[in-house]
């Protein structure tokens, strides 16, 4: 299958970015745009050191290709790493570089936002780039996507509430929702307005002082991993699910849109044994990108939201494909990510 391929570094395209006088240091990592071109966000992260940075940048890019394909986005998959401190190192100047940089690539890549990167951060990216989607409204884009990640990551949790119970109604069921952030905050709004009852933790005060006063029927607690609920939903950091932690999980369901919440590929069947039924991350967490897309194609803002409310078909699918195969979520949201891709090079070949 690496025919043609470095074996350890399947990607199509990975270029090193750097320019002394700002102290911008970027990777940007192209991993397949079989599907058209290559979306994913810039994080900027004080990374210890460049091997860590090249690992993450790699291993995320990978992730876009497979989110991006499992939601039917015709876009191919990459993400970019800026190397620093953004308190410390992040200047107007060494952003417009940045961008310059990503124009460069001839819209082979295109930027978004992710950790550490905002939509005013794109807004100056975008000086340097027209591949660029999540500026600010004013300035022309979509926004940050942290509401339609929480909204698409509601809806692949009523999917998987349908494929446990029976019914996406979530109204009753009792959910632990664990970071309060742009996605987090959201997603417990929404639950709240659903019916359902909200544990949620924090560990930044300003953000569960914030949920305290706009939303005061969310009991807060100090952690949600274990908490006596039916639906755990992380939306902090991922690689929450470790052996040592699945033993001490009281929820039937595990959805949100945290990244990698697999601490290692092989807990998910720890998971299964104790008869959790796993939503993919980069099933339940594609609402930002979807609409980032939308943004690149022109397609209508007040059009998202319904394009978004696809994952819940996408969840349904996945899950029945497991069940009616045998395998793990995870295993069949690949396949049939990997099915789109392939379908598109055979449509690709001439002839
Ligand atoms: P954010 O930085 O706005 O919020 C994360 C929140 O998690 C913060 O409030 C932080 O204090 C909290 N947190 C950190 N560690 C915690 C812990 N151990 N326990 C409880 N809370 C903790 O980030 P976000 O944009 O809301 O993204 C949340 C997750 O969703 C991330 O994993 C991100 O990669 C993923 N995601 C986000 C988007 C998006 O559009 N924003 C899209 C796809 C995936």
């Amino acid at each position: 299958p690496v025919l043609g391929r470095f074996p350890d570094f399947p990607h199509e395209q990975v270029t090193f970015c750097q320019d002394p006088e700002t102290g911008l240091r970027a990777i940007i990592a192209i991993h397949d745009s079989t599907l058209g071109p290559a979306v994913g966000g810039t994080r900027f992260h004080p990374y210890a050191t460049e091997a860590e940075a090249l690992t993450d940048v790699l291993r995320l890019s990978r992730g876009m290709t497979y989110k991006n394909a499992v939601a039917g986005l015709p876009c191919g998959g990459a993400k970019a790493v800026i190397i620093g401190d953004p308190d410390t190192i992040k200047s107007e100047a060494l952003l417009e570089t940045y961008g310059r940089f990503v124009q460069s690539l001839g819209g082979r890549y295109v930027t978004a936002g992710d950790v550490g990167i905002s939509a005013a951060d794109l807004d100056v990216i975008g000086r340097g780039t027209d591949h660029v989607l999540g500026r600010t409204t004013s300035a022309g884009g979509y926004g940050d996507s942290g509401p339609m990640t929480a909204y698409g990551a509601f809806h692949a949790l009523r999917a998987a509430a349908a494929a446990r119970w029976g019914t996406a109604d979530l109204a009753g069921r009792t959910v632990g929702v664990e970071g309060l952030g742009k996605v987090g905050y959201e997603l417990v709004r929404l639950l709240v307005e659903a019916g359902a009852t909200v544990t949620a933790a924090d560990i930044s005060a300003p953000a569960r002082e914030r949920v305290r006063r706009e939303l005061p029927a969310v009991l807060l607690a100090e952690r949600v991993i274990d908490a006596p609920v039916d639906i755990y939903a992380p939306c902090a950091l991922g690689a929450t699910l470790t052996s040592d932690s699945i033993p001490t999980i009281r929820a039937a369901v595990i959805c949100g849109a945290a990244n990698n919440q697999l601490a290692t590929p092989d807990v998910e069947e720890q998971l299964a044994e104790r008869g959790i039924l796993w939503v993919p991350d980069f099933v339940a967490s594609a609402g930002g990108v979807t609409t980032g897309c939308a943004e690149y194609r022109r397609i209508p803002l007040e059009e998202v939201p319904g394009q978004v409310e696809r994952i819940f078909d996408t969840t349904t699918e996945v899950l029945d494909l497991a069940r009616r195969q045998g395998i793990l979520p995870g295993a069949a949201a690949e396949d049939l990510a990997h099915t789109r891709i392939q379908q598109a090079r055979a449509g690709l070949k001439p002839g």
